[in-house]
């Protein structure tokens, strides 16, 4: 007898299963968008051994409402607004579906045609959807992949730079003289990459932003470079940023693509968040530049309805990823791959395995169209110009940066100077979140303590951002009454 459900069964629980997500979906506006459970309490919760025998799927949902809900962060909940939100759309879930169903292993081409063949037909549709450079796509000479995140996708980009920096790097590995420039406002994936690639941390080199933005100078990036290749170092990556996670600051690609070849290094653009946008033309201006770049890339599990995990990434020479990182057993040969007419994904990447990844990404476009995608983006970003009016017109509150798509910093003004603002406003923090309400995370922007509201939850709409103003106000005002004479 098979371990696994009958398929009528499946069927049945199935119903159940998917009963439960449209009931929570439907209901999470009326529950807090996280609450305060402390360390343990979920393990306390729990039986510590695993059952001998087995039990009904109701018994799994009862626990799920009882233990797990209560203890998650509902990210999916109209009124999240902390980091960048996650977007799992139903679409998504139900192309996830699918692919889970067909629980295929698109390691090869040979191990399963469509699923390296919907990829690329799909990423090279977003690369035109997005106003990408044709060399960015298969028929360009380039290509596009789905990586777990942006943190892959920067490490593959780099792991390509190192080989094509030097053929040598396969066989002797880095040579200590490698060099990656980033700012103060990258993410930390950057530096993650550098250390997983094993250049050490002294391989980074932080360069400074232009006087008065968080934005990477491209004069300091020259001279950083001139120095280094003066000492004997050698450029080998450069990441510009597109919309940072702090802020939403753009560093000037073009610029900087500009600076990063005269000594040949790979330029890899950062967009995780941000990148997306430019499927709005009024929009696409971010991404000048991007035509200069070896590398690209956006998620589609931020903002874009398609649930974790859906890095994009495309870079300009399809051949760059699989030289550094291809790597043949005998139980992997085919004809298919000696035939060199196909994409072998494995060779865009650090795992062997993957997932149908594209199904779901696929089911989200299908259903929304990518008019939907353009609404959902927009509707964020006027939501966002709409909440920096308010901020702008209250006394109680400043903009900690200017407004970047759907980002919005903000901090609590106190007239009794920027300490006291930094205290009220984390204070204020603490307080909205506490409230279950909303949620809300912070950065240090140019030294000072502010609030980061990232508009773009599934379901955000006006009712949401303005319950969360009216809630932000009503704490600065108890917090504000308490510090001024
Ligand atoms: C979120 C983010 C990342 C990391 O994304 P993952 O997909 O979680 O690795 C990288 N860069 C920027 C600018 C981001 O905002």
């Amino acid at each position: 007898m098979s371990a696994d459900l009958d398929p009528e069964e499946f069927r049945r629980l199935g119903h159940a299963v998917v009963d439960w997500i449209a009931d929570h979906r439907a209901g999470l506006e009326k529950l807090p968008v996280q609450t305060g459970v402390e360390p343990g309490w979920v393990r306390a919760q729990l039986p510590a051994a695993l059952p001998e025998d087995p039990a009904p799927l109701q018994d799994l949902l009862d626990t799920v409402d009882r233990v797990v809900v209560p203890a998650s962060t509902l990210w999916q909940h109209p009124r999240f607004f902390g980091y960048f939100p996650a977007n799992a759309s139903l679409h998504s879930l139900l192309g996830d579906v699918l692919s889970g169903a067909l629980g295929a292993q698109g390691m090869l081409w040979s191990t399963s045609p469509a699923t390296t063949e919907v990829e690329q037909v799909l990423l090279d549709g977003f690369a035109a959807a997005l106003g990408l450079d044709p060399a960015f796509t298969f028929a360009g000479g380039g290509g596009g992949c789905i990586q777990d995140s942006a943190s892959s996708a920067a490490l593959v980009a780099l792991l390509a730079a190192l080989h094509r920096a030097s053929p040598g790097w396969r066989e002797t590995g880095a040579t200590g003289a490698e060099r990656v420039y980033v700012t103060s406002e990258t993410h930390s994936s950057l530096a993650k990459a550098v250390r997983v690639a094993g250049l050490g941390a002294r391989a980074l080199r932080v360069v400074d932003t232009a006087p008065g933005s968080l934005a990477m100078s491209p004069d300091a990036l020259a001279a950083a470079q001139r120095d280094d290749v003066a000492a004997g170092l050698r450029p080998v990556l450069v990441c510009a940023t597109v919309g940072t996670t702090g802020t939403g600051a753009v560093d000037p690609v073009r610029a900087v693509a500009g600076v990063a070849r005269e000594h040949g290094a790979w330029v890899h653009v950062d967009a995780a968040w941000a990148g997306v946008a430019a499927l709005c033309p009024e929009f696409r201006h971010l991404l000048d530049g991007v035509e200069l770049a070896d590398s690209f890339a956006t998620n589609a599990h931020k903002w874009l309805l398609t649930a974790f995990d859906a890095g994009l990434l495309w870079v300009r020479h399809a051949d760059a990823l699989p030289a550094a990182l291809s790597i043949t057993p005998e139980y992997l040969r085919n004809a298919a791959s000696e035939s060199g007419a196909v994409v072998d994904y494995r060779d865009w990447q650090v795992p062997l395995g993957r997932r149908f990844r594209a199904l779901k990404l696929w089911a989200v476009v299908h259903g929304t169209g990518l008019s939907g995608l353009r609404s959902h983006l927009r509707e964020h970003v006027a939501l966002a110009a709409d909440l920096a009016d308010r901020v702008r017109a209250d006394p109680l509150f400043e903009l900690g940066a200017e407004p970047s798509l759907a980002l919005v910093c903000l901090r609590v003004v106190t007239g009794a100077g920027p300490e006291a603002d930094d205290a009220a406003t984390r204070e204020v923090l603490t307080r909205v979140n506490a409230s279950g309400e909303a949620f809300l995370t912070h950065t240090v922007a140019g030294g000072r303590y502010v609030i980061r509201v990232a508009i773009g939850s599934v379901s955000t709409g006006p009712e949401h951002v303005d319950q969360l103003w009216q809630r932000l106000r009503s704490e600065a005002v108890a917090v504000v009454g308490q510090v001024s004479p």
